[in-house]
């Protein structure tokens, strides 16, 4: 999964495929049929049909709640509408469930042998509404199918042990493109392979009237493609090169990891400004969704960059090798989310690794890239109170926390800052073996061969731990207990410093910090004054410490002028420029719940933005890292 916030603009045949010993089945369960009429997908609803065997009395059924990467109880329940059950003709009642909204008790009559259930997902219709799956997932020309959002299944059944027929009707003239296997096509109307609950969900199917097919590896093993949806066929028009990069993807990550398991992988990849934006992994898919000209323009293609090569790595780092603790039977069980650092820092990092490897980011958009997630980090006053660990274990019940306050509150720091750390990890490995080993070789022994289809292989601590030292013996329980446990002050900056650069800053912006403030609307005065705001005024978050802070200001005020002149992006850069190295207060006059104030601000130090140079006293590691293998 990939949330899109924090620093940069930030996803069949068989039916038993999942080998692991907690999902092992004993008496035949339930084989269930499932309609999704998706021809009414412009409107944003999505009509389902089910047939469930069962039994006189009553029957339990999940809405499925914790879903697989989202890592939380984020089930789009509120989008569950017309629920009818009926048996033998007859309508039944039902009631949801006191303690957990998202079950619900049939009572099945005597006689029935089976109950019919229909349903519709209505679909937010705001591109800010809901999030992941739960966000919005259609527009007028083309759809994300989540079968999670539109379907139920019967309790005292783990999702390897269900079996799904699902079909799929289809605006008429969309084309798709998914994972799971094809039984049967007959005009719009699809019939895909019986498979496991956990392999249905797993496969979501991309729709639309514009959907660009582009195979990654023709003629190679196990194949790779990405079926690219947008709300337009311009759109879809990109330049060679960025196919060229994606077909390096699958170069790049063979190398890498020395194996797949997967044995049909497709990027589903959304292409709109009114879906939800971020990227949900699968074992044979990714779930990624970015504006409409992210192929095309050049800065959509660099703040896309790291996407989908983060969601790629899931399939081994996360879907493959998962957190025992992760890795639940059904979506009722309440996931642990603890090991977040190694399921998503290190895919993070390995994303990121792989965006410049692969030729999508040159070697200085990469470091650009790495320099403001530092920089970011080396400004979140909150790691005071919240060590980094606690950012991964609350993510349950604090994923959908507002930007306001974020850098006190900390936000999904085990993204970014375990960039960082796992880039320490890489460069302790270089030092230790004297250049010998990297964290490719880590790669290689956890997540490598042999390759296959997609089986869960679950770990711990210890395991991270004890591979590790397979690479290069160390005391890599100190090092990431410290890690995940310190307080700061400031970012772990070790990585970045022992592959031979230094964090610096500087009254020049990156390009992808410009490139972030267009996206958001925003003004980025983070590491200056301390200060972040959208263009009209509204600050979003103030640092702690900082001068903004210091002198009385925080989020959700509104600054209206800057010594004296109305506010604007140019005038707060103006008035921090001239203020260098001067001696008069920086005016901010704010308005807070209607009232207004001024602000004087004691600060003479310009502009400031991130960005690494190179400290030539030491080895150039974080180049090696990045070339292509
Ligand atoms: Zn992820």
């Amino acid at each position: 999964m990939t949330k899109l916030s924090g620093t940069i603009s930030r996803l069949v045949l068989l039916s038993s495929v999942l080998i692991s010993p907690m999902f092992a089945a004993s008496t035949p369960a339930p084989q269930i049929s499932l309609s999704v009429d998706a021809t009414e997908a412009p409107r944003k609803i999505f009509h389902a049909t089910m047939t469930i065997p069962a039994k006189p009395g009553t029957l339990t059924l999940y809405y499925p709640k914790w879903i697989p990467g989202e890592h939380g109880p984020t089930g789009p329940i509120q989008d569950l509408a017309g629920l009818k059950f009926t048996a033998n003709g007859k309508t039944l009642p039902w009631r949801r469930d006191l303690l957990d909204g998202w079950t619900f008790h049939v009572d099945v009559p005597a006689g029935a042998s089976s109950v019919d259930a229909s349903l519709d997902f209505i679909s937010p219709a705001g591109s800010d509404e809901g999030i992941y799956t739960g966000g919005a997932t259609a527009t007028n020309k083309m759809a994300v199918i989540n079968w999670n959002a539109m379907l139920l299944y019967p309790a005292g059944w783990t999702s390897d042990e269900l079996s799904y027929s699902a079909s799929l009707r289809l605006p008429a003239d969309w084309k798709f493109g998914t994972s799971l296997a094809v039984a049967s096509q007959s005009g719009a109307e699809i019939k895909f392979a019986p498979v496991s609950l956990t392999m249905l969900i797993d496969g979501p199917v991309i729709s639309g009237q514009y959907l660009k097919v582009v195979p990654l590896n023709p003629g190679q093993t196990p194949p790779a493609e990405m079926d690219v949806a947008a709300d337009s066929a311009s759109a879809l028009d990109a330049p060679p090169e960025v196919w060229r990069h994606y077909k390096n993807l699958i170069t790049q990550t063979n190398a890498l990891f020395g194996a797949q398991h997967y044995r049909d992988y497709h990027f589903l990849f959304s292409l709109s400004n009114h879906v939800a934006h971020f990227g949900l992994e699968h074992h044979e898919s990714n779930d990624s969704r970015l504006g409409e000209r992210t192929l095309v323009d050049p800065t959509g293609r660099l703040l896309g960059a790291g996407l989908l090569s983060h969601e790629f790595v899931h399939s081994w780092n996360g879907k493959y090798r998962r957190p025992a603790d992760l890795a639940t039977p059904d979506y009722e069980k309440p996931m642990q989310t603890d090991l977040l650092w190694v399921y998503e820092g290190l895919t993070d990092y390995l994303g990121e690794m792989l965006s410049a490897r692969m030729g999508e980011r040159t070697p200085e958009e990469f470091r650009d890239a790495l320099a403001y997630t530092a920089a970011d980090l080396d400004h979140t006053p909150g790691r005071a109170w919240r060590n980094l660990q606690d950012t991964a274990d609350g993510v349950p019940s604090m994923q959908d926390a507002p930007r306001e306050w974020e850098s006190w509150r900390r936000g999904l720091d085990y993204y970014p800052e375990d960039q960082l750390t796992w880039l320490w990890a890489d460069v302790i490995i270089r030092q230790q073996t004297h250049g010998q080993k990297s964290l490719d070789d880590f790669c290689h022994i956890f997540h490598g061969p042999p390759s296959g289809a997609p089986q869960v292989k679950t770990y711990t601590f210890d395991d991270i731990v004890n591979t590790l030292n397979q690479v290069a013996p160390y005391d890599w329980r100190a090092f990431w207990t410290e890690r995940l446990t310190n307080h700061g002050p400031g970012a772990p900056l070790g990585g970045i410093e022992g592959s031979g650069w230094k964090l610096v800053y500087d009254d020049t912006r990156s390009a992808l910090v410009q490139a972030v403030e267009g996206e958001r609307d925003s003004v980025n005065a983070t590491y200056s004054i301390g200060l972040r705001l959208k263009s009209d005024g509204l600050i979003t978050d103030t640092i702690e410490g900082l001068p903004a802070a210091k002198a009385g200001i925080g989020p959700g005020m509104r600054l209206v002028a800057v010594n004296g002149r109305k506010f604007s992006k140019g005038v707060l850069q103006d008035a921090l420029r001239e203020g260098k190295n001067g001696s008069a207060a920086l005016e901010l006059l704010v308005e807070n719940t209607e009232y207004y104030k001024t602000y004087k601000l004691d600060y003479h130090e310009g502009e400031k933005f991130p960005h690494l140079v190179r400290d030539e006293s030491k080895a150039d590691l974080l180049s090696d890292i990045i070339k292509a293998r």
